[in-house]
C-alpha cells in the first residue's frame, strides 16, 4: 500500500471512532467469547445497561444454545460461534438465516478475529481460550482477558504477541483488574511487589480432615463471589490463587518472589501494589465481577455503573491471614511450577482442568487434586517453549496422563 493509501486508512479508522458531530466516541464493538458462562452473562448485563456505549458483534459459547438463543435476541450479533458442532447445527435451524452460525475451533477463531470487533472479551473456560486469544491479537484486537488459563499455559507467547502487534491486554480477573487500576499513572520500575488478596474460599475455616471429605456441592458454596463451577472449585483448593499468581507474573512482568498472596475473607480489597518507597496502593469495592468487567470494557474511561457504593461505615473490620498451604497445597504447587518455569505451569493447568472436571463428576476426592497434580509435575521434564505447538502437545500429554491415573 502506498503512503496515501495508508493515511486514508488511518483517517477512516479514526472516523469510525467519532460520531458525526465529532465529539462523543462511537460505540465500542465487542466480540464476546464464552457468552453463556458467568462472566459472559454479566458482561451482557453491563453492555445492556449502557446501550449507547457498546454493541456486540459476535458471541461464542461451548454448547448452551438455549442461553445463546436468548442472547441473540438481546444483542443481535452479526456472528455466533458454537464450539460443539451438533449444537451449532441445532441453533442454525432455530435462528434462521439472519444470524450467521459457525462451529468448532474455526468458528471460535472467526468470532475472535471478526473485522468489526474493536475488543475481544475472552471469558471462555480453560486452555481452549489460548488459540483464539493469539489469533485476535494477530488481528490487532484489544483483549479483555477473563480466561486466565491462556496466560498460565503460554504467557510468554501471548505477551510477546501483545508487544509485537501493539494491542492492549486488559485484565478482567478482579485481582488483576485491581492491580491494573492501581498501576495507572505509575511505572512498573517503581513497583516493589504485588499483593494478591484471596477470600480463602468456602473451606477457609474447615480443618484438613473435614476438607478431605468435602463434596463438590460443599465447594460450590462460595462465600463472596458468584462464579462458574470450575473457578469455584479452584477457589476451594486455592489453585485459583495459584493460577492468578502466574497470570500476574505475565501481565505485570514481575518475578515470582515479588508476588505475595494474603487471605482477606471480606474481599473488599481486591488486590494491592507496594511501591519502592513501601507506599501501598489498594483498589476496593464491593465484591461483584460487574465492576472489573465494566472497567475492562470502558478502559481508559469509566462509566457510572449499576453497583451499590461501598460504605465504610458499614464495615466493622477488614482481616488478613497467611494462606495455609498445608490445607491448600495447590497454591504451593502453582508457585513451584512458576519457579521451575517453561512448560511446567502448562502441566499444572492441564492436570488441574481434568481433575476439577473429575471432582465435579465425583470420581475423585478433594485431596486427589493436589496429589495427582504433584505426580504429573514429577513426570514432566520442563523445557522452555518457543512455539504454540510445543505448548499444545504438553497440554495434550498431561491431560492423557492424568486421565490414566484416575481410571
Ligand atoms: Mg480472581
Amino acid at each position: 500500500m502506498n503512503k496515501h493509501g495508508f493515511s486514508a486508512m488511518l483517517i477512516l479508522f479514526n472516523i469510525r471512532k467519532i460520531d458525526r458531530k465529532g465529539v462523543k466516541p462511537m460505540k465500542k464493538s465487542i466480540s464476546l467469547l464464552g457468552s453463556t458462562g458467568s462472566i459472559g452473562k454479566q458482561a451482557i448485563d453491563v453492555i445492556l445497561d449502557h446501550p449507547g456505549d457498546f454493541q456486540v458483534v459476535a458471541l461464542a459459547a461451548m454448547k448452551r444454545i438455549d442461553t445463546l438463543e436468548e442472547q441473540i435476541m438481546q444483542v443481535k450479533p452479526k456472528l455466533v460461534a458454537v464450539y460443539d458442532e451438533e449444537k451449532a447445527k441445532e441453533l442454525r435451524a432455530r435462528v434462521g438465516t439472519h444470524t450467521r452460525i459457525v462451529a468448532g475451533m474455526e468458528g471460535l477463531i472467526e468470532a475472535a478475529t471478526l473485522e468489526e470487533a474493536d475488543l475481544v472479551l475472552n471469558a471462555v473456560m480453560g486452555s481452549v481460550g489460548l488459540v483464539p486469544t493469539l489469533e485476535a491479537i494477530k488481528n490487532k484486537k484489544d483483549i479483555a482477558l477473563a480466561n486466565k488459563e491462556t496466560l498460565v499455559v503460554a504467557g510468554s507467547l501471548v505477551m510477546e504477541a501483545v508487544k509485537q502487534y501493539q494491542v492492549k491486554m486488559i485484565p478482567v480477573d478482579s485481582e488483576h483488574s485491581a492491580i491494573f487500576q492501581c498501576l495507572q499513572g505509575e511505572e512498573l520500575d517503581k513497583l516493589s511487589k504485588i499483593i494478591i488478596t484471596a477470600s480463602g474460599g468456602p473451606f477457609r475455616s474447615w480443618d484438613r480432615e473435614k476438607i478431605a471429605k468435602a463434596t463438590y456441592r460443599d465447594a460450590l458454596k462460595h462465600p463472596n463471589w458468584s462464579m462458574g463451577r470450575k473457578i469455584t472449585i479452584d477457589s476451594a483448593t486455592l489453585m485459583n490463587k495459584g493460577l492468578e499468581v502466574i497470570e500476574a507474573k505475565w501481565l505485570f512482568d514481575v518475578d515470582v518472589d515479588r508476588i505475595e498472596v494474603v487471605v482477606h475473607p471480606e474481599s473488599i480489597i481486591h488486590s494491592m501494589i507496594e511501591m519502592k518507597d513501601y507506599s501501598i496502593i489498594a483498589q476496593m469495592g464491593i465484591p461483584d465481577m460487574k465492576l472489573p468487567i465494566q472497567y475492562a470494557l470502558t478502559y481508559p474511561e469509566r462509566l457510572a455503573g449499576a453497583l451499590p457504593r461501598l460504605d465504610f461505615k458499614q464495615i466493622s473490620s477488614l482481616s488478613f491471614y497467611e494462606p495455609n498451604t498445608d490445607k491448600f497445597p495447590c497454591l504451593q504447587l502453582a508457585y513451584e511450577a512458576l519457579r521451575i518455569g517453561g512448560t511446567m505451569p502448562c502441566v499444572v493447568n492441564g492436570a488441574n482442568e481434568v481433575l476439577v472436571e473429575s471432582y465435579l463428576n465425583e470420581k475423585i476426592n478433594f485431596y486427589d487434586i493436589p496429589r495427582i497434580i504433584e505426580a504429573a509435575m514429577a513426570q514432566h521434564q520442563s523445557f522452555s517453549y518457543a512455539t504454540l505447538d510445543e505448548v499444545l502437545s504438553v497440554d495434550k500429554w498431561v491431560r492423557q496422563w492424568v486421565k490414566s491415573q484416575i481410571k
